[in-house]
């Protein structure tokens, strides 16, 4: 029988995993199945420009994975089983219906979705970017707003910022405004904070700093100190929540909801499970939790990938650096701050910025998506067998 691998989510964490694996290891002995929700490969890092209006092609993953040996499952994951080693999933077409996938080997890459904080009004009245769905939702109530219209974005993440400015530069007669809990762009160096606030004043952006937004009504959000701010739109960025289903399934999880895992992406509790991009808790090179990013997704991926292959195919698990150099900002699309960081993740007095950290910026966006895209690219000649007989038993020895 083959070593199966279930990969659970086509994000940038999955659909990189799944292509890597199906490009090293031999379809003699291991068979790849990857399960995702929706037929596309969403670029979550462009939804705020989908949002705004910018159109963007979805990639299908029936064409990514053509000529892989990937197995596509378009199915929702309603649950984990990690003791007896099964998936439970909902199928969205009547041939794909409900039904359970059995694994050998585990790669959960779910990724996550809004963190609305339990603060009143935020499910019912405000809008977020996270998902492609959310995004096309508000993207349709920005098309409806008229001249003057307001709209307050909550958050002043990384994410939070390149929307503010993405609708800002894309619809110059609204009247837009970002609601900060500290100060704009603190965490960035003096010179990089003050482009930041240069190209705020430039788009118009209204800033409210120390405003922590307590509740979202209809046509406005009310601050702490009981400030209401107008907005006929309320985008929520104040960061992501993983879905409970981990916790659910007894797999070990941080307080956060995402999967505890050692150094190589190995849930601490159960080793038929590996956990990569906004899922998983790993522990970057620094000694602190790395955060949900794009950039996290490719470093937990490749080490869950490489540890995968190791272990089944009996060679040495090789370490991949968990390490930032940088957080790269998107303030429209002519303008971006690349801000370089040290070991401890505080910002180096060095940072770019201007049309080239923005042609920068969409290099990195386009190297993702076409990344993802190509899943064979430099697919060896001689794809690697398993060390022994695919079992349970043989891949513990292995490991
Ligand atoms: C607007 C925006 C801008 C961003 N910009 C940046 C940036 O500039 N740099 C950066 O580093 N990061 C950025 N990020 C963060 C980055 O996009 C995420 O950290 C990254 O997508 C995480 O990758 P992932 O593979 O873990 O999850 P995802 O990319 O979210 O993939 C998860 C996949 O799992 C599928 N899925 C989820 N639940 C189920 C289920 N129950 N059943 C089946 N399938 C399911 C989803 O459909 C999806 O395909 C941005 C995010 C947003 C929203």
């Amino acid at each position: 029988m083959k070593h199966r691998i279930v990969v659970l989510g086509a994000g940038y964490a999955g659909a990189f995993a799944a292509g890597s694996l199906a490009r090293r290891l031999s379809p003699a002995d291991t068979e790849i199945t990857v399960v995702n929700a929706v037929p596309d490969f969403v670029e979550r890092m462009r939804l705020h420009q989908l949002a705004a209006g910018q159109d963007l092609t979805p990639r299908k993953l029936a064409d990514v994975f053509a000529g892989t040996g990937v197995r596509l499952r378009l199915a929702r994951v309603t649950g984990v089983d990690p003791e007896r080693r099964s998936v439970a999933v909902t199928g969205m077409t009547g041939e794909e219906g409900d039904g359970e996938l059995s694994y050998d080997t585990l790669l959960y890459a779910l990724g996550s979705s809004v963190a609305r904080h339990g603060v009143p009004g935020v499910a019912e009245y405000a809008f977020d970017v996270t998902g492609r769905s959310s995004a096309l939702r508000l993207g349709e109530r920005l098309a409806d707003l008229s001249e003057g219209g307001t709209v307050l974005v909550v958050g002043e993440g990384l994410t939070g910022i390149e929307a503010a400015t993405e609708f800002a530069e894309s619809r110059p007669d609204l009247s837009v405004a970002l609601a900060a809990r500290g100060e704009l762009g603190a965490w960035l160096s003096p010179k990089a904070r003050r482009h930041l606030r240069r190209a705020f004043d430039r788009l118009g952006i209204t800033v409210h700093e120390h405003t922590g937004i307590e509740a979202v009504e209809p046509t406005r959000a009310i601050a702490a100190d009981g400030t209401s701010i107008p907005a006929d739109v309320t985008v929520w960025s104040a960061g992501f929540a993983v879905h409970p289903l981990a916790a659910a399934s007894g797999l070990e999880v941080a307080e956060s909801g995402q999967i505890i895992v050692d150094r190589t992406m190995r849930s601490v509790s159960h080793p038929d499970v590996y956990a990569a991009g906004d899922c998983a808790y790993a522990i970057g090179d620094n000694g602190r939790p790395l955060p949900m990013s794009c950039a996290s997704a490719g470093f937990t991926s490749m080490q869950a990938t490489a540890a995968i292959i190791a272990r089944l195919t009996g060679s040495e698990v090789p370490a991949v650096g968990l390490k930032y150099h940088g957080n790269h900002i998107s303030l429209g699309r002519r303008d971006a701050i690349f801000q370089m960081v040290d070991a401890d993740v505080r910002s180096k007095s060095w940072y770019l910025g201007g049309r080239t950290a923005a042609r920068l910026k969409s290099g990195v966006l386009n190297g993702a998506g076409w990344s993802i895209a190509h899943p064979t690219f430099g697919m060896p000649r001689r794809k690697r067998r398993l060390a022994t007989t695919p079992d349970r038993a043989s891949v513990r020895v292995a490991a």
